[in-house]
């Protein structure tokens, strides 16, 4: 290490279990960031001024007014121009000056974009707000040998899961299958604080200093609820199953199907998008949710309709959902999952 850069570094080596050692591995890693807003924000922050060698983050969405309580690599200023998210973290990220090559691709994950990303990654880290996308970074950290860290915070709290391949259980040994449209609170349905987010992705960080510094060896990963409102913490038990899907069977569904067929896909002419589903959405339960959010729905046969962030969205119960309003696919995907959820 050169000596400014010791320098620089010299608080946190001196914690034993890192020491310039690990800050060397650190140094020598690569970490794909998946979401960039509020976990993904303050984990490309602790990634970044510990010093990690390589970031590649990467965003579907653009900045806005509503995210700036909670997300905080972004100023007004982005949020005025709609600047894309990961453009807007890297440009922030980089006038900390650090060792790290910062990467931004604004772009919706798909499994073609994980298959290229997730090759010179050696963590994956999630700072998403879908399950879609957990599912299938899931899939990929089982078939590629390559840890992820699950991180999920609404209203108060959240969930933390590390998934060691080989080492503890995935995320489909706890959650077999994505729950359906519409049957979790959204950060937009339900709300959410900004110290939650804190606490949440603070955790994650920490786990992935330990496993990109080589200290992973003797952590058993657990599922850990945390809550900021009630400062509770709970360590949840759960095996790896034998019979689960993804690390068991060693079926990668998520992974397969993302490369075959379009998540969204531009109707052409009309200004609309539609996102397909992940599983078959709930539209009663939809309902019951936006209403508590005060959106105003409308029930048009079979069909919901409901306007929110300036997009007419129309909702079919095979789970289809078209967003009026852009032509982007990427920023249709990102809307249905903070309203209808994925
Ligand atoms: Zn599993």
């Amino acid at each position: 290490m050169e000596a400014s850069q010791e320098d620089r570094f010299a608080r946190q080596t001196r914690f034993a279990p890192l020491g310039s050692e690990g800050q060397q591995a650190l140094a020598d890693s690569s970490v794909l960031l998946v979401g960039c807003g509020a976990l993904g924000g303050v984990l490309a922050q602790w990634l970044v001024r510990a010093g990690v060698g390589h970031i590649a983050i990467v965003d579907r969405d653009i900045v806005e007014e509503t995210n700036l309580p909670r997300q905080v690599l972004f100023t007004a200023e982005h949020a005025r121009i709609g600047s894309p998210k990961a453009h807007a973290a890297r440009d922030v990220l980089a006038a900390v000056e650090g060792p790290t090559r910062i990467d931004a691709h604004a772009a919706h994950l798909d499994g073609d974009l994980l298959l290229r990303l997730g090759a010179e990654a050696d963590l994956i880290l999630d700072g998403t707000d879908n399950m879609a996308t957990r599912y299938l970074v899931n899939d990929y950290s089982i078939a590629h040998n390559t840890p992820w860290i699950y991180g999920g915070v609404v209203s108060s709290g959240g969930l933390v899961l590390p998934v060691l391949p080989g080492q503890g259980p995935c995320l489909r040994c706890i959650f077999p299958e994505p729950p359906p449209p519409g049957t979790l609170p959204t950060c937009d349905t339900a709300g959410v604080i900004g110290p939650a987010v804190g606490l949440i992705a603070s955790m994650q960080a920490g786990l992935a200093l330990r496993i990109l510094s080589r200290n992973s060896d003797h952590l058993e990963p657990a599922l850990v609820e945390l809550d900021a409102w009630t400062g509770s913490v709970r360590h949840l038990g759960v095996p790896r199953r034998d019979d689960c899907p993804t690390c068991g069977e060693r079926r990668f569904e998520f992974l397969e199907a993302s490369g075959s067929r379009a998540d969204a896909v531009s109707l052409c002419g009309r200004n609309t998008v539609q996102v397909m589903p992940t599983a078959k959405a709930s539209l009663p339960a939809v309902e019951a949710r936006l209403k508590e959010a005060g959106i105003e729905v409308k029930s048009v046969g079979p069909l919901l309709r409901f306007e929110a962030d300036g997009h007419r969205f129309t909702l079919f119960t095979d789970g289809r959902t078209l967003v009026e309003g852009t032509e982007d696919p990427g920023r249709a995907m990102s809307l249905v999952a903070r309203w209808v959820g994925a």
